[in-house]
Order: C-alpha cells, then structure tokens, then sequence
C-alpha cells in the first residue's frame, strides 16, 4: 500500500461500488455514488495518476470514459491491457491482473 491510500476516502467502502453492476448501465448511473465518495477525497491526484491506465472502475474522481479521454490527451494507450493494469497501484484495494478480473465477475454475479 502507498502512503497515500492510508488516506483513501473509499477505504471501508464496498469495491464493488466501484466498478458499477457490469450489466450495461449508463456509466453516469453507475458512478455517481462512487464520484461523490471521490469529490471530497484527500488523495483523489495521487489515486488518478496512479490509476490513470486503468479501464474500469472510478478512480480519482473519473469514470472509465474520462481516463480514456486523459490517455488520449497524453498519448497514452487507450486499452491498456490488464495485464499493465495490474503495474498499477490502487487506493486502498489491491489491482493485480487477477483480483481485478475477480472483482468485475463478483460484480456482474452480485447483480444477476
Ligand atoms: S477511488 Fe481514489 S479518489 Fe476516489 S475515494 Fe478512492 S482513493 Fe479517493
């Protein structure tokens, strides 16, 4: 864990929150709940950089579509594989290839 992540306002929130329902809702559905938790987050710059490449989920205050927006500004790949994805670090939750595929299948079973 990152220093910064001690400080994580989604600490003790449920992950799944995070990653929306996987079942097709409008990303502006799913997020909001998670973007108010990040709107008042002491950490939300670091959670972004660290974040930036990842392709699912709220991280730093932005939805999925807003950090693929941001690679492209910054002429990064648009879909990282998860497989770089797991490089990077993750507020308070661990991000390897694997929980990461986990976390989104719980997410889609949790919802039917
Ligand atoms: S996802 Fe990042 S910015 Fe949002 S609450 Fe968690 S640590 Fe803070």
């Amino acid at each position: 864990m990152e220093s910064w992540e001690r400080d994580a306002a989604c600490k003790d929130a449920p992950t799944r929150l995070w990653f929306g329902p996987g079942d097709g809702t409008q990303e502006r559905l799913w997020t909001a709940a998670p973007l108010a938790v990040c709107a008042a987050c002491p950490v939300k710059i670091e959670c972004l950089e660290a974040n930036v490449l990842v392709t699912s989920g709220v991280f730093g205050g932005t939805t999925p579509n807003e950090r693929k927006a941001i690679r492209a500004a910054r002429g990064l790949p648009l879909w990282p594989s998860v497989f770089e994805e797991g490089g990077q670090s993750r507020a308070v939750r661990s991000y390897s290839p694997d929980a990461i595929r986990k976390r989104e299948y719980l997410a889609r079973k949790a919802t039917g």
